[in-house]
């Protein structure tokens, strides 16, 4: 089996201050120090994202890397209240989250849309986490699969195989985000076994299906990661309330 290094994010969605984030990004880089153990990224409410990165980059030289939660894929121009590619490039930020179950569910984002926001962030050169995953109604109705190759589908369409070497895919139950109910290890497993099968066999190939790195999301915490993180097809964690916390987030990444 393909050697796959160890991925953790912070995702901290809306919540701290600016005082918050800076000291959250400070704890985070100085306690992380091995960059051989695992690739760690945090990605903090965009207006942080100036204070996070210079406490990144005055510990360890950004070894934990800058990440954004959200993005408008067009370069510029009329769209109120948007963010370009290049203006988070210009703050250091090299990771970039598409298809949050938050933006599909919550605000609405479409499977178009998510797939035009993965293809510019790779055509921009950033690393792509693209999330995946289906409601409680559709794992009670039998259509997890169904609706993880569907989503990974349309998500990826047009990216080609040497651009998923820029892809991370973000397994995130949606019934397990926020609500303190883990996927069982054997559950989550399984979905990434599934993920990885259908990116080897129905999309890419083998060379992708076992490099590409696919995290576990949704409640995930020092007290779940090590078995959650011992399976096989499991390479990371894309962590929300525990990445609030340095010494949690910390503990997760020392799991790995
Ligand atoms: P959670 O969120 O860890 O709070 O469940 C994970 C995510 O939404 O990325």
């Amino acid at each position: 089996m393909a050697e796959r290094k160890t991925i953790v994010g912070g995702n901290w969605k809306m919540n701290t201050n600016r005082a918050e984030a800076s000291d959250l990004a400070g704890a985070v880089s100085e306690g992380f120090t091995n960059g051989d153990q695992a690739d760690v990224f945090v990605c903090p409410p965009f207006p942080y994202l100036i204070p996070v990165a210079e406490r990144l980059s005055a510990n360890n030289g950004n070894l934990v890397q800058l990440g954004a939660q959200n993005f408008y894929h067009e370069p510029n121009g009329a769209f109120t209240g948007e963010v370009s590619l290049a203006m988070l490039q210009d703050l250091g930020v090299s990771t970039v989250l598409t298809g949050h179950s938050e933006r599909r569910h919550v605000i609405g984002e479409t499977d178009v849309l998510i797939n035009e926001k993965t293809l510019a962030a790779l055509e921009a050169g950033l690393q792509v986490v693209l999330c995946i995953g289906e409601t409680l109604e559709q794992r009670e109705a039998g259509k997890t699969n169904f609706v993880n190759a569907a989503q990974l589908s349309y998500g990826l369409a047009g990216v080609t195989a040497e651009q998923m070497a820029d892809v991370v895919i973000a397994y995130e139950p949606v019934w397990a985000i926020g609500t303190g109910k883990t996927a069982t290890p054997e559950d989550a497993q399984k979905a990434h076994q599934f993920i990885r099968e259908v990116l080897t066999h129905g999309m890419f190939n083998e060379t992708v299906g076992q490099s590409v790195r696919i995290q576990y999301g949704g409640s995930m915490k020092p007290a779940n990661a090590k078995e959650l993180l011992s399976q096989p097809d499991i390479d990371g964690g894309l962590i929300g309330g525990a990445a609030l916390k340095a010494d949690d987030f910390l503990a997760i990444v020392n799991a790995g």
